[in-house]
């Protein structure tokens, strides 16, 4: 039980191992779709059962651990000047990013030019648009009329709106907050060790999730597509790796290699669950026991985030409307693109946190620009994979904000992000954690 730490190899290197022999198995098993055996025994029967165990545990501990740390990390603030300076901050990163995210996937996909010559009977499948929610909606539900059908719900934004008032009144309340506060530090404490418990079944649910998804795309469905999914897939990485590393350099002067050596966990955790929703509980571990945030920055952060910083998306949406465009032999012009980047970064606010929703909301950068709903179904079946890795940048994007409000408020440990063993689950005996890396000062 108690062998050497070294002995066992880091959670996030057996997460990574657990990803690549997903992907392995999943390739093998995708021409055997047909027999019984690996379909409903080990695809739809083993496989799925892990996978949706571990998103279901994953997804158990995102309202109380959102929750919990908000009101913990607004009561530590003891400031409303300061909460108000990072909410106008954060809002102004998380949307300047993901502005420049559409316009490099607007720039590269014109320059691409993905879906010329492509045959519109490819649309095998229908895909009829469902309506987006008017923005202004998105603002007036951002109060929950019930704050426990708010938490039953996993409303993040109203979770959010709730907790922060919460928190407020805790520190307005003086002498009598202090006993609440207390408590939510304690509970912050025991909720983080309930993610590093899920954490632990991490490698048998991410291998489940990644050989199941694997084994029911298979590589053919991309081949009709593939500059569209090249190009995507540069996109994604020209601002996962370039726009990131500008924006934390020049902000926060932090390692990158550091920063990205870190991502390694939240960005394998979005990559199979292809959502970012779930992913939360894990980003929020990084970002305060890795990468040394303060939870007072974090816990509010990480969840905004989440839910309304989709960069990943936004970039899916603009080359994708450039695919759809190019397919239906529809020019765009410069107001068009205008228009793009502009309803792109207001759907990704509006983008639920969960698989393929950025499709549902590409509907409306379609609509805005006169082209045809019906192109979605031209690019659904290789949507999943896509999903994943824009999720995967969703998540860098959720982090790099952290860390640059974090810096600029002085809330940044720039020793814990130095050091590389920080905050590291490892192996099976437990050992390697870090026991006061979630402590709330
Ligand atoms: N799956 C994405 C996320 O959760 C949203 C989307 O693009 O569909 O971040």
């Amino acid at each position: 039980m108690n062998a050497p730490a070294a002995r066992n190899p880091s959670l996030t290197v057996q997460i990574l191992v657990a990803l690549v022999a997903g992907a392995v198995v999943g390739m093998v098993l995708n021409p055997f779709q047909d027999q019984t055996l690996v379909q409903t025994y080990l695809v739809d029967g083993l496989l799925y059962v892990v996978g949706a165990i571990f998103v279901a545990a994953l997804k158990m501990i995102v309202v109380p651990l959102v929750f919990v740390s908000l009101v913990g990390g607004v009561t530590s603030l003891g400031n409303l000047t300061v909460l108000g300076r990072m909410g106008i901050k954060a809002l102004a990163l998380y949307l300047f990013t993901t502005a420049v995210a559409v316009t490099i996937a607007l720039t590269l996909a014109t320059a691409v030019s993905p879906g010329e010559g492509l045959d519109v009977g490819a649309a095998e499948v229908e895909f009829t648009g469902k309506e987006a929610p008017p923005l202004t909606e998105v603002f007036i539900d951002m109060v929950p009329t019930n704050p426990v059908q708010a938490l039953a719900e996993g409303n993040m934004l109203q979770i959010i709106v709730f907790a922060i008032l919460f928190g407020v009144a805790v520190i307005m309340t003086g002498e009598r907050g202090r006993h609440v506060l207390n408590l939510f530090a304690d509970l912050d404490a025991i909720i983080m060790r309930m993610v590093e418990i899920i954490m632990r079944l991490a490698p048998y649910g991410v291998f489940a999730l990644i050989a199941r998804t694997f084994a029911q795309q298979g590589m053919d469905l991309i081949l009709p597509l593939l500059a569209y999914f090249l190009t995507l897939t540069a996109a994604l990485a020209i601002h996962a790796f370039g726009t990131y590393s500008l924006v934390l350099k020049t902000f926060t002067g932090l390692s990158l290699a550091r920063f990205y050596a870190k991502m390694r966990d939240p960005a394998a955790f979005a990559f199979s669950t292809a959502s970012s929703g779930a992913t939360i509980p894990v980003t929020l571990r990084t970002v305060e026991a890795k990468m040394g945030v303060d939870n007072s920055v974090a816990s509010f952060t990480v969840p905004l985030g989440a839910t309304i910083n989709m960069d990943g998306t936004a970039i899916m949406q603009g080359v994708a409307t450039v695919f759809i465009a190019h397919v239906y032999g529809v020019d765009l012009g410069m107001t068009d693109y205008l228009m793009v980047v502009l309803t792109a970064t207001l759907a990704s606010i509006g983008t639920a946190a969960v698989p393929g929703v950025g499709l549902v909301m590409l509907t409306m950068v379609l609509n805005q620009v006169g082209l045809p709903v019906e192109g979605i179904a031209l690019i659904i079946g290789v949507d999943r994979l896509l999903d994943m890795m824009r999720t995967a940048c969703n998540v860098t994007g959720d982090c790099t904000v952290s860390c640059v409000i974090a810096a600029s408020e002085n809330a940044l440990d720039r020793t814990v992000f130095d050091d590389p063993d920080a905050g590291s689950v490892l192996g099976a005996d437990g050992h390697g954690e870090t026991p006061d890396a979630t402590h709330r000062t």
